[in-house]
């Protein structure tokens, strides 16, 4: 995984991240086991050069990327930083052509090719990104790879800037640029249609060995693949146990904190909701054995189980709860308990807390 939360996360709208909070953020990310950070844009600001730095100079067991256009003073930026490889970023399509660079795709091979000899002859290890691979002819864009990789390039990268592929384009995608080019395909999916986790999937089926992703999926507009739901897509259906995922749940909490971004309640992973159960039936075949309503157990990622009491809930929900708080109760007196549960959650719309359930089992069974 090539985790890009600190540089594509932080063009989040309302996200900046502090030179502190960046370094908090990549140690974190190598404590769960990412292998690549896209550490920031040096050549942006002179407090981003000097967090690309900093983080450089922590010495993580990862590899460090800083993120470049195809202008050689942002290589230069990426070189001062001592980064381990350079992320060059440069659109082949032609709208982006057209309408951004305002070149001929003559002179943008030209461009490219100088772009990549400079940075290998500085000793970067280097990911081409071909910024709206999606959008691009495919034919020039196997002519891009083709090029570049001839030029010193060691990691192809295929982008949908704009989350318009999906995951059967993205299989013949990388499959097409696989039979191009003899080396690592990286792939970096936007979220604009809801598909990117599963684009990267795909992409991985066909032969692609990186990802792209951010902590909470954070980027531009809908953002890209979250990190922790590939993580746990890795391990729960590839078997991949590289990672350590009980640290998920405080990785995003982390980030979310940070980046002031709220985790929605139903995310999967870390949100609120993704090991709460609610409907009385669901209690029931919980409190027997977790797997009936659980893909898999929440420890696994650092998270906890939790009951909704409310009037949706049966009899082995308020008798679990009583059980937990040590007090005994006769079948009548658990009925009559839950009688009046589903009573005032209906009267005033909304769950019991743990100290309601606590406060209703005094008045109602005096206990
Ligand atoms: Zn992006």
């Amino acid at each position: 995984i090539d985790d890009t939360t600190l540089r594509e996360g932080e063009q989040t709208p309302g996200v900046v991240f502090s030179l502190e909070d960046k370094l908090e953020i990549a140690r974190r990310l190598v404590e769960v086991g990412i292998q690549r950070l896209e550490a920031g844009f040096p050549a942006a600001s002179k407090g981003e050069m000097n967090a690309v730095k900093s983080i450089v100079r922590e010495g993580l067991d990862a590899e460090i990327f800083g993120f470049s256009r195809a202008v050689k003073s942002d290589i230069d930026a990426v070189i001062e930083c001592d980064c381990y490889g350079v992320m060059l970023s440069f659109p082949p399509s032609d709208i982006h052509l057209k309408y951004k660079l305002k070149m001929t795709r003559e002179q943008y091979l030209e461009r490219a090719v100088e772009c990549v000899e400079y940075a290998k002859s500085h000793g970067l290890y280097i990911t081409y990104s071909a910024e709206d691979s999606t959008r691009t002819d495919l034919n020039f864009l196997k002519k891009v790879f083709k090029t570049v990789v001839d030029s010193g390039v060691d990691c192809a990268r295929i982008v949908d800037t704009l989350g318009v592929a999906t995951p059967t384009l993205m299989k013949k995608l990388v499959s097409a640029v696989k039979e191009t080019v003899p080396v690592e395909i990286e792939v970096h999916c936007h979220n604009d249609h809801g598909v990117a986790l599963a684009n990267i999937l795909a992409a991985l089926e066909a032969g692609a060995s990186v990802a792209s992703t951010s902590v909470l999926g954070l980027g531009e507009r809908c953002g890209l693949a979250p990190t922790e739901e590939l993580i746990v897509c890795l391990h729960n259906f590839y078997g991949v146990e590289t990672f350590e995922t009980e640290k998920l749940y405080e990785l995003c909490k982390l980030v979310s904190e940070i980046a002031g971004v709220k985790i929605p309640a139903s995310k999967p992973v870390c949100g609120e909701n993704a090991f709460t159960h609610k409907a009385g039936i669901h209690q029931a075949g919980v409190l027997e054995n977790p797997i009936t309503y659980e893909c898999y157990p929440p420890e696994m990622v650092g998270q906890k189980r939790r009951f909704v009491i409310d009037k949706l809930s049966g009899r082995h929900m308020i008798e679990m709860k009583l059980k937990e708080l040590g007090i005994e109760a006769s079948k009548e007196e658990v009925l009559k308990l839950l009688r009046e549960v589903k009573r005032v959650s209906e009267e005033r719309r909304s769950a019991l807390t743990d100290q309601e359930f606590r406060e209703l089992v005094k008045k109602v069974l005096g206990k």
